[in-house]
């Protein structure tokens, strides 16, 4: 095992921020970006965020991919470490991209409002986390404004979430008279100066902390930070590594406190680069050949070249600019000429990414959603889902002489993750599935714009659609007999099953019990 590798991949912490609209995920990634030194980038999220407000301003942005191309991963360095802070979308109707970025982090943070707690977004979000084992830490955001009590939050992660809480940090005052955090294992206090020095203390009554606060709050303070100490679960490393516990962190994004707590914690307890489980074996990632998995796809910024950027993460080895790769779905060979690495430290040039790390492939439809490069090894890796969709649409065409290039286009969005299409086994036209409505819309625009084709969207007589398997191929094969005109195949040729509705579902389900329908797919 090259010791270069080892100590890159010890360095590398690679994650996402999970949270309810609004909580501050925004705020917290330029607060991290600017500790990082990655300042120019801070501004970029920013400008994202702003008009990332309607629909229309929405596929304006989307247009200008040059933003959402570099905030897609995030690299900066603080202190050992090197962090890759992989974005997801804001909004709920992208969920199946959230969902597969989930799969290339090795942790995510939860954001909390302190006056909220957890959102509905955040439970679903929690919940792809703890299917995948992620470990989480949890940052309580907004204790500069009017919150809940700090016990209240802690009871509600554990009872909503079924997870356990080891608050690390306390807030030094509430609200207006917020001035920082009290570390309680350390009995140490984080200034607000500069550098942020910390000072160990003989406890929270000690005058560097309770001092801090107006004498009226003082003593609550002192009682409530002694309870936390004596009353709440410890910091347990293997458990949060596990995804049992997860450690907690006061503070507030806008006004800096407590981030530097939590990347403290990402670098000290985050996992490094965690083994991937491929099909043939498990990848460590100090294992010396390269391998990777693609799981996101971007259309790039011209859009008159239908040039992609396909962001894969490294999972062991070193991919370097100009190697050979191997790409498993087709056994053919893949030169890497102009990888995009997005870790430029100020001091050199970058031309190679380890274990953790996010490189944007520019390729022209070669690679999809799922896909796995090696240096040559047949092995592919497990886990990149496909959620059913839950909206499905026929495509109709205001000209119909075009059918053959709208077949064209919409395989290119299916093959991008735009969009899922279904080619029913009857021969009648095509059907497109989505998770969220907005999908149809960025869907509708971009093959009027990309490709020349204003489309309608009808109903389908369908509305739940599942992949179909049997351990008898025959089975399968009598199924779809049975049902022509209700049964479809995916971009991969995976056979479907498209339902009228949750009752007929459930009574084919029923009928057909050697027939599994499920509503998630890997990809493989
Ligand atoms: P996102 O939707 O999760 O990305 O949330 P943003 O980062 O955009 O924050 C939503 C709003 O909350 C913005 O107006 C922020 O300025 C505000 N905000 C974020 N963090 C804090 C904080 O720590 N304290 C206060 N008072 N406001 C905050």
């Amino acid at each position: 095992m090259p010791d270069a590798l080892a100590e890159a991949v010890s360095r590398r912490r690679t994650f996402a921020i999970i949270s309810h609209p609004d909580a501050g995920k925004t705020t917290l990634t330029e607060k991290l970006l600017l500790f990082g030194g990655a300042i120019q980038l801070a501004g970029a999220v920013k400008a994202k965020k702003d008009h990332a407000q309607t629909r229309s301003d929405w596929m304006t942005i989307e247009r200008e991919r040059g933003i959402s191309v570099v905030t897609s991963v995030m690299t900066f360095e603080y202190g050992d470490h090197v962090f890759n802070l992989l974005d997801t979308p804001g909004h709920e109707d992208f969920s199946d991209d959230t969902y597969r970025t989930l799969t290339a982090v090795d942790a995510a943070v939860m954001v909390i409002d302190a006056a909220k707690g957890i959102e509905p977004r955040t439970l679903k979000l929690f919940e792809v986390c703890r299917l995948r084992d992620i470990p989480i830490l949890t940052f309580v955001n907004k204790m500069d404004r009017e919150s809940r009590d700090p016990f209240e939050i802690l009871d509600e992660v554990e009872e909503k979430l079924a997870l356990d809480t080891a608050p690390v940090t306390w807030p030094i005052g509430r609200a207006r008279t917020f001035c920082g955090t009290y570390h309680l294992a350390d009995n140490a206090v984080r200034g607000t100066d500069a550098d942020e020095t910390v000072t160990k203390v003989n406890g929270p009554e000690a005058d560097a902390v309770a001092g801090l606060l107006p004498e009226s709050d003082r003593e609550a303070f002192i009682e409530e930070a002694a309870l936390a100490m004596e009353a709440c679960r410890p910091f347990d490393p293997a458990a949060f590594r596990e995804g049992s516990l997860t450690p907690v962190y006061f503070g507030s994004a806008l006004r800096n406190y407590g981030v530097r707590d939590l990347i403290h914690a990402l670098g000290l307890h985050a996992p490094a680069p965690r083994a991937q489980v491929a099909d043939t074996r498990t990848v460590e990632a100090t294992d010396a050949k390269m391998t990777a998995f693609v799981f996101k796809i971007q259309a790039n910024m011209d859009p008159n070249h239908r040039d992609r950027m396909a962001f894969a993460r490294v999972c062991s080895g070193k991919l370097t600019r100009g190697m050979k790769a191997r790409l498993a779905r087709t056994g053919k060979p893949m030169a890497l000429s102009a990888p995009q690495f997005f870790f430029a430290s100020q001091r050199q040039v970058v031309d190679t990414a380890y274990p953790g790390d996010v490189v944007g492939i520019p390729n022209h439809g070669t690679l999809r959603i799922g896909d796995t490069l090696t240096e040559g090894e047949a092995l592919v890796f497990q886990g990149v889902p496909n959620f059913a969709p839950e909206i499905l649409r026929r495509v109709r065409l205001q000209d119909a002489m075009k059918a053959k290039k709208l077949k064209e286009a919409l395989q290119q969005m299916a093959e991008e993750g735009v969009v899922q299409l279904f080619l029913p086994e009857d021969g009648s036209p095509a059907i497109v599935g989505v998770v969220g409505a907005l999908q149809l819309d960025v869907l509708k625009e971009r093959l009027k714009v990309e490709y020349g084709l204003p489309v309608d969207f009808e109903p389908a007589r369908f509305s739940v659609c599942r992949w179909i398997t049997a351990e008898d191929g025959e089975e399968i094969e009598r199924f779809m007999n049975a049902h022509r005109g209700d049964v479809a195949r995916d971009l991969d040729g995976d056979p479907v099953f498209l339902a009228s509705d949750g009752f007929s579902l459930n009574y084919e389900m029923e009928r057909w019990r050697a027939v599994a329908m499920t509503a998630v797919k890997e990809y493989h």
